[in-house]
């Protein structure tokens, strides 16, 4: 019998992202860059009689507990899928923000299809399927690294991995508003905005040199002009946060979050004054694959 089963769950940014258009499903035609980092919730599963789901750590505030929660969903969905009973609770200890853009719930999800498969290994096959049902970013999570995604995100193209880089991620400021479905708020504000050119090619190609700045990624994400429509305050962070760091800051998918990039080992520095300034910030890498 297996006593408990453990893994990470790492958090994302999107390089870039293009917004091809809206499919018959409802769904939008998407080309995106995922890079995976080293910041990471971590999941584990352990068999009980009391099944459910736990979450702790220092982001679990507002996290769902029960069957709203991505990772039990996913228990349920694999344990089905195997023919089993989903007796095990789920602990999740949360440091990747919520909703914010860096998928946190969507890697959870894939955490737990990835340990239930180790249970369950007829599930392998499935488990592109299984996690695509669960959310669009589930799929990348399997696999991680750094990937092109087209479709939903889950048409994934491996990429040779990008040398490490610091990532600081700044996250909205405590006590902003939440915005109800904020997916889909912004990509319905982008309906009504002009389209702009595709990035997602041009940052490749950039990246393929070797070594990235947030300078390459400005303007690269079209999610980004939507999301500062939906969030009244995400303009107002972004101007703060630039004018003490002195350097642009990009969005994550479809924020808040909000990112610099840069050269392995300055990272700390941009914290620093941002710190210095009472701004939020947490310092992380790409992961190391
Ligand atoms: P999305 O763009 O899909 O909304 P996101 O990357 O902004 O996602 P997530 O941290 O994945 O942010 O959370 C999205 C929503 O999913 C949250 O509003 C939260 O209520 C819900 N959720 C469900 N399960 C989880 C989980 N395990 N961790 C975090 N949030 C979860």
């Amino acid at each position: 019998m297996v006593e408990r089963l453990a893994g990470p769950a790492p958090a994302k940014v999107n390089l870039a992202l293009d917004v091809l258009g809206r499919r018959s499903d409802g769904y939008h035609e998407l080309d995106t860059l995922f890079l995976e980092l080293e910041l990471a919730d971590h999941v584990e599963i352990v068999p009980s009689e009391a099944p459910g789901l736990e979450v702790s750590g220092p982001r679990a505030a507002g996290v769902p507990a029960g069957r709203a929660n991505l990772a039990w969903r996913a228990l349920e969905c694999a344990a089905f899928g195997a023919g089993a009973d989903p007796t095990f609770r789920v602990r999740i200890d949360k440091q990747i923000p919520a909703a914010g853009g860096l998928a946190g719930g969507s890697s959870d999800a894939a955490a737990v299809l990835l340990l239930a498969a180790k249970l369950w290994p007829q599930l392998v096959p499935r488990l592109p399927a299984l996690a695509l049902e669960l959310g669009s970013d589930v799929p990348f999570f399997l696999t991680g690294g750094f990937a092109r995604g087209r479709g939903r995100g889950e048409l994934l193209e491996p990429l040779p991995p990008l040398p490490m880089h610091d990532v600081v991620l700044f996250p909205p400021p405590a006590g902003t508003q939440a915005v109800e479905r904020k997916t889909a708020a912004v990509f319905a504000k982008l309906a009504e905005l002009d389209s702009r050119p595709p990035a997602v090619s041009s940052v490749l190609e950039l990246a393929r040199g070797g070594s990235l700045s947030t300078e390459d990624l400005v303007g690269a994400n079209a999610l980004e002009h939507a999301a500062l429509a939906v969030f009244p305050w995400l303009q107002e962070h972004r101007t703060r946060i630039e004018a003490v760091i002195r350097s642009p800051v990009v969005l994550t998918g479809a924020g808040p979050t909000w990112f610099w990039i840069g050269p392995s080992g300055s990272g700390d520095a941009v914290a620093h004054c941002a710190r210095e300034a009472g701004l939020e910030v947490i310092v992380t890498r790409t992961a190391a694959r």
